[in-house]
């Protein structure tokens, strides 16, 4: 028999076909019921089956689903773009769409360059990045990426773009207040700046949250303003990776609204069309496209499904539908009771190392030990195993696994859709701690741990 995907590795079997969703659930074929309790991959924010969106997906196929972005604009790309520019922070004005997240990294990188090459300043054409990070899967955006499982089968193909460290808070040096760690880890954007010098370089891009290769890693309070006044000094762009966290994921429009800092360019993706077609963009200031419409006028960047009026019209529903319902100012409530719960279960099971999270993208690291907070090997595959066992007991979750250098990288991300509400929430963890609970026993019977 063909298959079009492969054998899913840690269930030994292959993949239930889905059936339908709604809200926070999904339903398989075969009729076993599931908790999204990761949005799918942190996408599916406003949950599943929501009509208004099936409404506006229909009524813009009615009309027309493809026009060309070089033959035509729609009202549907046009308004969704201001609704972009209504809600991101300063003068982020202009919005290039795209159809992934990793489009809407790769199209900022060459944004980033093309800007200086049309200020007369070709030599600054590098990104500087962090090891904890994941920016996407194409080469250009894996090249920015630290993500160390995605990259490994690749380097020689990367770019070797110079990288930092991100902060990472529970893995601090011991005795070192948050303050002070929040500048260090920032300063060490400002020595690899003189290192490289300023002439060579572009711009810098970050997660606000990190995600994918920490599992919801929020950075102290001043490391972005930091990162901020640095570029401004050095003249580097900054590039804010909002794909997981844009778009109300985290209670605030965008992740670097928590810290009042504004970047130069944006990128956009999951939430922005919460799973229901396709899209992302890449958003930049006044500043950068005063420069390239005085200059070639020409942004050489874009895709065929640029800009089409279908996917603009379903993710301009999608925000609507965050702004009608309140939902990012939900994700800050109920991402705080999420995170108090994911706290409890810190506290009470000696695997948990810790629980973390900004709204509703929040994460849990597994340890060997939690004193020493000795990391599990990544061959144990712990994380794995929890993230199977949840399955099979119907909830989803999200792996944030192999990311970090050697260190450590055994984390899940917890970030159901934004609707969710407490007594389901009270459900996701009972399914949870008994799937964390039963892999800490397989563990012990083996004598992995104490
Ligand atoms: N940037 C970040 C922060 C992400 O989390 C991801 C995906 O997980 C990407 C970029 C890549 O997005 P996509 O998978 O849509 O290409």
């Amino acid at each position: 028999m063909s298959r079009s995907y492969v054998i899913k590795p840690e269930l030994g079997k292959t993949y239930p076909f889905i059936s339908h969703g709604k809200g926070i659930y999904l339903y398989d074929k075969e009729g076993n019921r599931y908790i999204d309790g990761c949005s799918g991959a942190v996408t599916a924010s406003i949950g599943h089956g929501v009509e208004e969106v099936a409404e506006a997906m229909y009524q813009q196929a009615k009309q027309v689903s493809f026009a060309y972005r070089s033959h035509f604009s729609s009202d549907a790309v046009e308004e969704l773009g201001a609704k972009l520019a209504e809600w991101a922070p300063g003068s982020l004005n202009w919005t290039f769409f795209v159809s992934s997240g990793s489009e809407a990294t790769e199209t900022a990188q060459k944004i980033a360059i093309q800007y200086w090459q049309e200020k007369g300043r070709p030599t600054k054409n590098r990104i500087i990045s962090r090891w904890m990070s994941y920016h996407g899967i194409t080469m250009g955006a894996l090249s920015m990426s630290g993500h160390v499982l995605r990259r490994k089968r690749f380097v020689p193909l990367l770019e070797d773009y110079p990288t930092i460290t991100g902060p990472y808070p529970y893995r601090r040096p011991a005795g070192m207040s948050l303050e002070a760690y929040a500048l260090e880890c920032a300063n060490e954007l400002e020595r690899a700046i003189l290192r490289i010098g300023a002439e060579q370089v572009a711009a810098f891009i970050a997660e606000p949250v990190i995600g994918a290769s920490g599992g919801a890693v929020v950075p102290p309070d001043g490391y972005f303003q930091r990162i901020r006044e640095i570029c401004d000094k050095y003249e580097v762009l900054f590039i804010a990776d909002e794909v997981m966290t844009g778009v109300g994921r985290t209670g605030k429009a965008f992740g670097v609204d928590h810290w009042g800092v504004v970047p130069d360019l944006m990128t956009l993706g999951k939430g922005m069309s919460a799973g229901y077609t396709p899209m992302a963009a890449t958003m930049v200031t006044d500043e950068i496209i005063e420069t390239i419409t005085k200059g070639s006028g020409l942004i050489m960047a874009g895709h065929t499904y640029s800009a089409n009026p279908q996917s603009a019209a379903v993710s301009l529903a999608v925000l609507q539908y965050v702004e009608k319902h309140g939902l990012i100012e939900k994700a800050a409530e109920q991402g705080a009771y999420l995170l108090s719960r994911l706290q409890e279960l810190a506290e009470e099971l000696p695997l948990v190392g810790e629980a973390r999270g900004l709204g509703m993208l929040c994460g849990l690291e597994f340890v060997k030990n939690k004193e020493t907070k000795e990391p599990f090997a990544l061959s144990e595959g712990v994380a794995a195993k929890i993230i199977a066992k949840a399955f099979e007991k119907g909830l989803l979750i999200y792996p944030a696994i192999g990311g970090i250098d050697g260190v450590a990288g055994d984390s899940v991300i917890v970030a159901p859709p934004l609707t969710i509400t407490k007594e389901q929430i009270d459900e996701l963890i009972a399914l949870l701690k008994e799937a964390i609970v039963s892999v800490q026993q397989e563990l012990k019977d083996k004598a992995l741990i104490g």
